[in-house]
C-alpha cells in the first residue's frame, strides 16, 4: 500500500508488545534464514507514513468498528488463533500439548511460557504429517550444542537439557504420498546429527510406479523416504546412523480415536488408533477407518508426551462477517464497502510457507487500491486515524508500544543472547518488556 500509494498511511496494531507474529513465535529457531524477512518488516514500519502500535488488543482494547470509523480500511490479518481440536475421548488428558502450545513454548510466546511439557519418557508422538510435526520432532531430538546457537529460549533449553525422549513417532492418518511436509524439512530430519530415521519399506512397495506422473515436488520427495527406508546396512549413513543414540519414524494409515489414560486416569499413557485404508487418489485420497484398531503406547504407566501438531485452527467465525475469501462472494464486496479487508492465514486457514503469505498480502493491498480506484473503497471524507484510537485508548488505560520502543526490546535481546552465544535471548514476560520501555 504505501509503494503503490504515494498518499496512505498505514497503522500495525499488535496485540503482543513485540512484531512478527509468527516469524518470531512460529519459525523454528534452527531456522535463522527464515527470519531474515523481518529485514523487510522493519523497513516497513521505519517508513514516515507508518506505524506500529503494540500491545493494543483488538476487540478488546478497541473494536473492529472503532478501527472502522476511525480508519478509511481496515485489514485483519491475525493469522490462525486458536487450536484445531480433534474432538476424541481424552484429548484434554495432561501430557497431550496442542503443537501450537509446544511451539509458543520453545519460541517464547508468552501465553505458553508456562507449557512445563512433561519429557520424562523415552517415546514422543506426534499426530501428523506437516511440517509443523518435523519442526517439534527436529527441536524434541536435535543435539543440544546445535541448540544453543539459536534464539530458542533458556527455558526451554533447560527442558530439554533433562529430556528422557530419545524416540519420536510421527503418526498420520493417511499414506506416504499424502505427507504434507516438503523435502527440505525431511532431508533435515534424515541428515540430524546423532538421529536415525527408522521407516518401515513395507510403507513404500510399489511407490515408485505410482509417483512416475507425479509432480516434481511429490515425486523427489517420495523418492527420498523411499531411498532412506530402503538403506541397507553397510551403506555409509546407515552405519553412522545405526550407532544413532536417537530415533524417529513415519507410521501411516492411523487415525487418532482416543488418547487413552493412565489407571489412575489423570494422564495419558497413548492413543487408540484406527487403522485406516485409502479412497481414492493422490492429495485427495480420504482415509476410511478399517475396522480395526491399534494402541500406540508410549511406554511407561505414568505417561508421558503426546503432541498434536495438526496445524493451527482457522476459526471463521471469530471475526464475524470479514475473513472471506474475495473472489466470487458477496460478502467480500460489502466488507470492502465497510472498508474491511483480510489477508494471511485468517482468510485461507494455517497453509502454506511465508512467501505464499506475502503474495497473499499483495493481493489484498491490490484488492484494497482497485477498491479505491472504482470508488468501492469512499475516502470523501477524511479519518482521523490513530489520533481517534489513541484517545479511545488512553480513556481504556492502554498504552501503545511504539517501534522505536520495540528497537530497545529487541537491542535488551540482543545483549542478553550475546553473553550466552545466542543471537538472542527472548525475553517471555510482556510486564519485563513494558518495564524495560518504562511503561
Ligand atoms: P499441515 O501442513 O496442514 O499438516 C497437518 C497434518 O496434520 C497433516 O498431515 C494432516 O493430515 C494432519 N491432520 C490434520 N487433522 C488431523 C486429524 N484430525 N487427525 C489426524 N491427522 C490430522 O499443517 P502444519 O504442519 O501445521 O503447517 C501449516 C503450514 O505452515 C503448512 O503450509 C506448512 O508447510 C507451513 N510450515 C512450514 C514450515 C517450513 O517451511 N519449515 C514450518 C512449519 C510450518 P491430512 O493431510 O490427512 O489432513
Amino acid at each position: 500500500l504505501l509503494q503503490h500509494h504515494g498518499g496512505a498511511r498505514v497503522d500495525i496494531y499488535e496485540k503482543l508488545p513485540v512484531p512478527f507474529g509468527l516469524v518470531r513465535f512460529g519459525v523454528a529457531p534452527d531456522h535463522p534464514e527464515v527470519k531474515n524477512v523481518i529485514n523487510t518488516f522493519t523497513q516497513t514500519a521505519r517508513s514516515e507514513r507508518c506505524a506500529y502500535y503494540g500491545n493494543v488488543t483488538v476487540g478488546r482494547d478497541v473494536t473492529v468498528a472503532e478501527l472502522q470509523q476511525a480508519y478509511h480500511a481496515v485489514v485483519l490479518s491475525y493469522g490462525a488463533e486458536d487450536n484445531r481440536v480433534l474432538g476424541i475421548p481424552g484429548e484434554n488428558l495432561s501430557g497431550v500439548y496442542s503443537a501450537r502450545a509446544f511451539v509458543g513454548w520453545y519460541n517464547g510466546l508468552p501465553e505458553n511460557r508456562d507449557l512445563k511439557p512433561d519429557l520424562s519418557c523415552e517415546t514422543a508422538l506426534i499426530l501428523g504429517h506437516g511440517n509443523v510435526a518435523l519442526d517439534i520432532a527436529r527441536i524434541l531430538l536435535s543435539p543440544l550444542h546445535l541448540l544453543r546457537k539459536t534464539d530458542i529460549t533458556d527455558g526451554s533449553l533447560a527442558a530439554l537439557a533433562c529430556s528422557k525422549v530419545k524416540r519420536v513417532w510421527l503418526v498420520g492418518r493417511r499414506g506416504p504420498l499424502q505427507v504434507a511436509f516438503t523435502i527440505k524439512e525431511l532431508r533435515e530430519m534424515i541428515n540430524l546429527p546423532g538421529v536415525r530415521p527408522v521407516l518401515n519399506p513395507a510403507d513404500f512397495t510399489g511407490l515408485e510406479n505410482a509417483i512416475k506422473d507425479a509432480p516434481r515436488p511429490r515425486k523427489r520427495l517420495t523418492e527420498l523416504m523411499i531411498k532412506t527406508a530402503l538403506e541397507k546396512p553397510g551403506d555409509k549413513t546407515m552405519e553412522v546412523q545405526a550407532s544413532a543414540p536417537r530415533e524417529w519414524g513415519l507410521k501411516f494409515q492411523r487415525s487418532p480415536q482416543e488418547v487413552l489414560p493412565t489407571a489412575d486416569g489423570r494422564r495419558a499413557r497413548g492413543v487408540r488408533m484406527a487403522l485406516t485404508r485409502l479412497e481414492g487418489s493422490g492429495d485427495s485420497a480420504k482415509a476410511v477407518p478399517t475396522g480395526d484398531m491399534e494402541e500406540l503406547d508410549w511406554g511407561r504407566v505414568e505417561g508421558g508426551p503426546g503432541l498434536y501438531p495438526q496445524g493451527d485452527a482457522w476459526d471463521m467465525s471469530s471475526a464475524a462477517g470479514g475473513p472471506q475469501p474475495r473472489a466470487g462472494l458477496s460478502l467480500a464486496a460489502l466488507c470492502a464497502r465497510a472498508g474491511l479487508y483480510c489477508s494471511g492465514w485468517v482468510k485461507r486457514g494455517p497453509t502454506g510457507v511465508i512467501i505464499t503469505t506475502m503474495n497473499d498480502s499483495f493481493d489484498t493491498a491490490q484488492s484494497v487500491l482497485e477498491d479505491l480506484q472504482v470508488g468501492v473503497l469512499d475516502v470523501s471524507a477524511s479519518r482521523e486515524g490513530f489520533g481517534a484510537v489513541e484517545s479511545i485508548l488512553r480513556s481504556r488505560g492502554v498504552r501503545p508500544v511504539s517501534f522505536s520502543d520495540w528497537e530497545k526490546i529487541d537491542a535488551a535481546e540482543v545483549a542478553r543472547g550475546k553473553a550466552a552465544g545466542k543471537p538472542r535471548e527472548k525475553i517471555v514476560d510482556p510486564q519485563e518488556m513494558l518495564q524495560l520501555i518504562g511503561h
